[in-house]
């Protein structure tokens, strides 16, 4: 049931150039001296004397990282009356652009890992797995866009991403709209656009023309609004939350044609359930790093994980036990678990909920953390079920659950009816349950006998049903496909 295999196209991490280039993030002077360009949104026909923002690390708020300066109403004016498609191209020479994008990014992972740690707080190996996965969707999109060669882009496409994957995702997002010829206006979330420019340096050294990608940085309010409401627009791709996905709708819905798509992936209240026939060990290893890893930040993350009551004291002690055994901190060292959450905003609200589950006796545990920089220790908090959790918490914390063997189904309707559905997660040794499970639970993604997290592109197309995404999924078959004209899609049907 979906073992996690390596990506298809994925670099080999036994690979001596991968492990020079890694040698070469963790050289002392990136580390501490280097700087990201400022980005200026001059580039975009924006003027310079626009205030910097300074992009701080959220390990160690004094180290900035780079500034930037975001694109204004104006910026984002010009950006769209100088799009052009990339229509020029064929669908051949796309591919061989993006692909050749792709051994630029292995070519300088030793930059871009250290952006993504320094900039968004990634542990060594979740920013490995992040390049892996950028690197696999420019190879995995070029091929497919290839496949679709003589099919009419729509458009100009916005492309908004979210920062807990600020490499990967957006890098997935554009390569996905060039591939079918769009021109794309990137906007990255407003806290990590240091890798992002990063990125995007790297696709235009490729060959993509600068009017055909244009980059973006700046908020929601402003920039994002710009580029979502603009009737030029043919179409818009969103990874973030399930409300800003509504925002888009509304403004796509007064001003856009209808025929422009939005394809969103949004949040989650994802779901794992652990009967008394699992595995114990294996159970716990896979809710430690569904829950946990990358700081619980990623729409796949286990939030609540119902487990049948008679086994629910071992393997709660078997949790906290393992707990006690993850190092948080400074993500540039390699024995690091967890690292930071994004900003101080994060840390406050996600510990202000655990302190109100501690005042109604619901904490059952929490780990300390490093006094500066943002960090947040992983905590559990008991539960009576998923109708108790309002909204995601986009943070390490799990909520767990006892169930009685006769209230499985009864279990099974209640995540349904949470109105999600993106990862759920089964531990279990009866195979009719598996059966059971895949056909009654809503979720885009299920995973048996291991964790909910970390899909690979190709082999685990990642999206989910409800108010968790629109479709289709990203690193599946059917992707590109929707950035292109839709009569154009049909007549080849
Ligand atoms: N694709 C990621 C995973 O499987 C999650 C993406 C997200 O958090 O938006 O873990």
């Amino acid at each position: 049931y979906a073992p996690k295999r390596k990506a298809a196209r994925g670099w080999d991490l036994n690979n001596d150039n991968v492990v020079r280039e890694l040698d070469l993030a963790r050289d002392p002077f990136l580390k501490h001296r280097w700087r990201a360009d400022p980005i200026l949104a001059k580039d975009n026909g924006g003027t310079e004397s626009q205030a910097h923002r300074v992009i701080a690390n959220p390990s160690n708020p004094e180290d900035a990282v780079g500034a930037c300066v975001d694109a204004s109403l104006s910026d984002c004016e010009s950006a769209i009356s100088a799009a052009k498609d990339w229509q020029d191209a064929t669908a051949q020479q796309r591919a061989i652009a993006l692909r050749q994008a792709a051994d630029l990014f292995e070519a300088n992972a030793g930059e871009l890992l250290a952006l993504l740690a320094r900039e968004s707080g990634k542990c060594t190996l979740d920013a490995v797995a992040e390049l892996r996965e950028a690197v696999d969707f420019l190879r995995y999109y070029a091929d497919r866009g290839e496949e679709l060669s003589g099919q009419a882009p729509r458009g100009i496409i916005t492309c908004i991403s979210p920062w807990n994957f600020p490499l990967a995702i957006f890098t997935g997002q554009i390569a996905a709209a060039l591939a079918a010829g769009n021109a794309v206006l990137a906007k990255p979330a407003e806290s990590t656009p240091l890798v992002a420019a990063a990125a995007v340096r790297l696709v235009h050294a490729a060959g993509v023309p600068r009017e055909v990608l244009q980059f973006l940085p700046g908020d929601g309010l402003i920039t994002g609004q710009a580029l979502t409401s603009s009737p030029r627009i043919a179409g818009v791709c969103f990874t973030g939350s399930t409300a800003t996905a509504k925002i888009i709708n509304r403004a796509m819905a007064e001003n856009l044609s209808p025929s422009a798509p939005l394809i969103a992936e949004t949040g989650g209240i994802n779901a794992g359930i652990v009967d008394s026939t699992a595995l114990p060990e294996q159970a716990i290893r896979d809710a430690l790093a569904s829950a946990f890893q990358s700081a619980g930040q990623r729409c796949s993350a286990l939030r609540i994980l119902y487990i049948q009551e008679d086994v629910a004291d071992v393997l709660l002690d078997m949790l906290h036990g393992a707990m006690d055994e993850l190092d948080i901190g400074d993500p540039w060292s390699l024995a690091t678990d967890i690292g930071p959450v994004i900003s101080p905003e994060a840390q406050a609200s996600i510990q202000a909920y655990i302190q109100t589950a501690k005042r109604e006796g619901r904490l059952l545990k929490q780990l300390a953390v490093p006094s500066s920089g943002h960090f947040v220790g992983p905590a559990v908090i008991e539960v009576t079920g998923i109708k108790d959790l309002a909204a995601e918490i986009f943070g390490p914390v799990l909520h767990v659950a006892r169930f009685a063997a006769a209230d499985f189904e009864e279990v099974l309707d209640n995540i349904n009816h949470s109105g999600y559905g993106l990862t759920f997660g089964l531990h279990t040794r009866i195979d009719e349950r598996v059966k059971e499970v895949s056909t009654a639970v809503h979720a885009g993604n299920l995973y048996v006998n291991r964790n909910q997290i970390g899909a690979v592109v190709e082999s685990q197309p990642f999206g989910g049903e409800g108010l968790s995404g629109t479709g289709p999924k990203a690193g599946g078959p059917r992707y590109v496909q929707r950035f292109q004209s839709p009569q154009e899609a049909q007549s080849s049907c």
